[in-house]
């Protein structure tokens, strides 16, 4: 077995992404792997939800204790593998000319992980220094300086609130204006783990049949029959209680559906943040004027950052950003906002992003960059067409969720068909274009029952230019992800092709 990244140690996300205030909005408890029940067990955390330092130390005690780390290359990158037809071998070439050929390919290349780094005229001239979250260095003190930030996505707000008290001053460049709810961080005491810890069957069984996987119960009371003072009560409880997928689907089941409760929701956020920001010009710039359906974010007092003196923020979809200069960066209307660092908190080329970096071949030489030229498509989030055992690692159209129990759910289900091929001498496998293509269309019925399609966001590539809008997620939940892969394994994998070469052959 060969295992190649990038990077120079495991950690992936939470290996890259170092910048101030890092923070999973997933709930400590079920922000970690629940196959290991001891390894749960042995583990404490400090507060409601963990920072990058606590993740990223979780995962390295998870490839400790499986001894993961030395069958790992690090500092390698695979720059081209393609699948040899005569062989049914995988062949892979990394970045430093070496090669090696496997019967399976599992790639696991990141769903938020090929940054986005927008270009700006003027930005090579510019004197000061140049940060990506997305590729944050060790030992930034950026402490007394005068410091821009542009995007305020979940990222975004998390450096906006962690930098603010230490920078001399902070302008955000905002494109944007975010619903952003209260996060509800607190510290969590023993008792309280304890208890997650008694009851981690019934947890992980709710988690794992739940729809975001977020740990909570979602909503099943639909807000169009509530009325509206009584779905005021209920926002006020969520923004009470903090936390942004609950706000979003423990509430009511249709915040993501319903046009009139999601108006609801948003008028409640916009309400909050004209009482939380003080300069009502600042507010009126803070307030979204679209719908709410994007990734929901929240955050620890965000609005309540733009009270501050030493905070700025420049609407750059009123007056763009025109260019960098030496000194800082200048808008269209003229103004010039002199910098010494400049953040781009400006996200990335969601799922596909690392794919197509490689030079990634299937039968007959396609390539996954053509495959995927109007946007990423997969079978199951995992396969594709044409690309025998090939199984990716939250590819396209899987379960859009708390992460960690996708992430397994996957894995499972790669083990066992991995396992399921072995036992039975198969040579290959892969999905037939048909079942590829009813899997996409599924994934597009129900993207389109909900209101996510019309925002404009990374879920369905809008925030890469040029990137064709597509629908690049389940959005049917978790529990209902599970039962689909269950019953593609419980058919005996109808919808796959098996040794398709011998078959050809035999023809
Ligand atoms: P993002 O949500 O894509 O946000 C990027 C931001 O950059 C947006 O505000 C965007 O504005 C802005 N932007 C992009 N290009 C720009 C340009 N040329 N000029 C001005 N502004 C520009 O990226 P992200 O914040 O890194 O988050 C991505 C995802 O990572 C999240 O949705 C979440 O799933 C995950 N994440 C999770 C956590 C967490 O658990 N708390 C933390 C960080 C990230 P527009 O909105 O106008 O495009």
């Amino acid at each position: 077995m060969g295992l190649y990244d990038n990077a120079s140690d495991v950690g992936g996300t939470w290996y890259w992404n170092r910048y101030p205030g890092a923070l999973s909005d997933t709930e400590s408890f079920c922000y970690r792997f629940s196959f290991d029940k001891e390894l749960l067990d042995q583990g404490s955390w400090q507060t409601r939800y963990l920072t990058q330092p606590e993740i990223l130390e979780y995962l390295n005690n998870v490839a400790d204790r499986f001894d993961l780390r030395s069958s790992y290359q690090f500092n390698t990158k695979i720059v081209s593998t393609r699948f040899d037809e005569a062989t049914g071998l995988w062949h892979v070439v990394t970045d430093k000319g070496e090669t090696a050929s496997a019967k399976y390919l599992i790639t696991g290349l990141g769903l938020l992980s090929a940054i986005n780094k927008p270009t700006f005229c003027g930005i090579d001239d510019y004197a000061g220094d140049i940060y990506h979250t997305g590729a944050w260095p060790e030992g930034v003190d950026l402490s007394g300086k005068r410091v821009g930030i542009i995007g305020t996505g979940s990222t975004g707000i998390q450096v906006i609130i962690a930098l603010a008290p230490q920078v001399k001053h902070l302008t955000v460049f905002q494109r944007s204006a975010q619903y952003v709810v209260p996060i509800g961080n607190w510290p969590e005491d023993t008792e309280t783990i304890d208890t997650y810890k008694a009851n981690y069957d019934e947890i992980w069984k709710q988690i794992k049949s739940s729809n975001v996987a977020f740990g909570f119960v979602e909503s099943t009371v639909a807000g169009i029959d509530v009325p509206e003072a009584e779905r005021e009560c209920v926002f006020e409880e969520a923004w009470q209680r903090g936390g942004g997928f609950r706000f979003m689907f423990e509430t009511f089941n249709d915040v993501a559906i319903s046009d009139e409760v999601n108006t609801s929701a948003a008028n409640f956020i916009k309400r909050k943040i004209a009482k939380i920001v003080k300069d009502p010009e600042i507010a009126r710039k803070l307030t979204p004027g679209d719908i709410y359906a994007k990734r929901p974010l929240c955050a620890t007092d965000y609005y309540g950052v733009y009270n501050r003196k030493n905070v700025s923020l420049a609407d750059v979809k009123d007056d763009p950003i025109a260019e960098f200069t030496t000194r800082g960066i200048r808008l269209a209307s003229g103004i010039e906002h002199e910098l010494d660092a400049v953040i781009f908190a400006t996200g990335f080329d969601a799922v596909d992003g690392n794919y197509t970096k490689i030079d990634i071949r299937g039968r007959g030489g396609v390539t996954i960059r053509d495959k995927w030229a109007d946007g990423p498509l997969g079978y199951l989030g995992m396969m594709e067409a044409d690309f025998p055992n090939m199984f990716m690692i939250l590819g396209p159209n899987g379960p859009f969720t708390n992460l960690p129990p996708s992430l397994e759910s996957q894995v499972e289900w790669i083990s066992d068909t991995i396992a399921t091929m072995e036992a039975d001498g198969r040579s290959t496998i892969e999905p037939t274009q048909e079942a590829e293509d009813a899997w996409v269309e599924t994934c597009r019925t129900i993207a389109n029952m909900t209101l996510f399609p019309k925002a404009e966001s990374w879920i369905f590539g809008a925030n890469i230019p040029g990137k064709k809008n597509a629908v690049m997620f389940y959005l049917g939940g978790l529990g209902n992800y599970r039962s689909e892969l269950q019953s593609v394994r419980n058919s005996g994998y109808e919808s796959m092709i098996f040794d398709r070469q011998t078959a050809t052959t035999a023809l």
